[in-house]
């Protein structure tokens, strides 16, 4: 099972994958604006507690930071104690998905050693540029686990240079929302046969809104978008 952790909302928009982020068109429904980043009332969620001990059980999955990018500078000031929390809960597998991982050494806590065993991270890249600015350095870092994103999927990408056997899983969809960008087929494919060759693990989450398979474009509903990429069957475990 997983579960969502949000200890701060909000986020400031940084490359290509932001010009539709869902946090800012959640937030611009109820006329709130997302670039306002605060501590969200949950912060000490992992470590709340029910009659029979955490409210989070053992060795679940936590999606930390959603709403935000956990290596946001406007968090600077709290990180630190999310950190403790997250060393606090040696039993929960935190999962962090970042585009900014050049900021990494400088939010680190001092104990971070080789990296906290329970502490996943994966960068997003959205195209080949950002690709090729971040996973370089995403592969020198002592992270315990790696794992790319390509998410919202924007162009074919090359991952194969960045397919050490230290990245144990490849992301890929598409973008959702009504003002979607085109995720294309072959683009997946792409990406899927250099996981292939490889030998990394792979999963195609969800087509997008917009999706070109054979040169024909298709609108996608919503409920529909993650079973359409099942369907295609090209996962790689
Ligand atoms: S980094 Fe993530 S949360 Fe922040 S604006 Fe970009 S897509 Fe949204």
């Amino acid at each position: 099972m997983s579960l969502l952790w949000n200890p701060w909302h909000g986020c400031k928009k940084y490359s290509e994958g932001c010009l539709h982020c869902y946090v800012f068109r959640i937030d611009g429904e109820i006329s709130r604006d997302a670039s306002l980043v605060r501590r969200n009332l949950s912060f000490d969620l992992p470590l709340r507690k029910s009659a029979d001990g955490y409210k989070i059980k053992s060795g679940e999955r936590v999606f930390t930071c959603l709403s935000s990018d956990f290596f946001l500078d406007t968090a600077d000031v709290w990180r630190r104690e999310a950190w403790s929390i997250i060393r606090l809960r040696p039993d929960l597998d935190f999962f962090i998905i970042t585009k900014r991982i050049l900021r990494f050494y400088e939010s680190l806590p001092d104990d971070w050693g080789d990296g906290y065993p329970n502490v996943t991270i994966a960068v997003t890249c959205e195209n080949q540029k950002r690709a090729d600015e971040r996973l370089p350095y995403f592969l020198s870092l002592p992270i315990a686990h790696k794992e790319i994103i390509c998410e919202p999927l924007l162009d074919e990408i090359d991952l194969s240079p960045y397919l050490s056997p230290n990245i144990e899983g490849v992301t890929v969809g598409g973008e959702s929302g009504e003002k979607a960008r085109v995720c294309d087929f072959d683009w997946v494919l792409t990406i899927r046969d250099a996981c292939f060759s490889a030998g990394v693990p792979f999963v195609f989450k969800q087509t997008g809104a917009n999706f070109r398979k054979d040169g024909r474009l298709y609108s996608i509903p919503r409920r529909e978008q993650a079973k359409q990429a099942e369907r295609a069957g090209i996962d790689l475990s």
